[in-house]
């Protein structure tokens, strides 16, 4: 699903081509035990599912695009939510016409090649809470 090499609290990660980048992120946390830090990265990608918050509504609206893209700029940030690694990523897709699009990632499938730093801090990992004001799972340092 991928390959990594570690530089002390930083790792160099490689998705393997066709996989689920959010799926092969939060893998790669669960193996090597990275309850939070930060993610980063560039790569290409055919398809991605982009969520938007209305917080007129606190409804999600999510937008599909099936297309070959660049991943312009990815980054993110590694909780916990209970007991599961909880990733939010936030992407910015190159089009074939050099416009963009971009915002909170759901999913994306990996076309062409996925490099990535994912760099574990040390210490005890924030949570994420449900807040009802905005909608979001927001952090919590309780
Ligand atoms: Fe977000």
């Amino acid at each position: 699903m991928y390959k990594y090499r570690q530089y002390g609290s930083r790792y160099v990660l490689s998705i393997d081509n066709h996989e689920e980048l959010v799926a092969a992120v939060a893998s790669f946390c669960r193996e090597r035990g990275i309850t939070v830090g930060t993610v980063s990265g560039i790569g290409a990608v055919n398809s991605a599912t982009l969520r938007f918050l209305n917080p007129a509504t606190k409804k999600y609206v999510d937008g599909v695009f099936e297309e070959q893209m660049e991943i312009a700029s990815l980054v993110g940030n590694i909780s916990m939510k209970g007991d599961e690694v909880y990733l939010h990523l936030h992407a910015t897709f190159g089009r074939r016409d050099y416009t963009c699009v971009g915002g909170h990632l759901l999913c994306a499938r990996i076309n062409g090649a996925c490099e990535l730093v994912v760099e574990k801090f040390e210490g005890v990992a924030p949570g994420r809470v449900f807040d009802p004001e905005t909608g979001l799972n927001i952090y919590s340092f309780d």
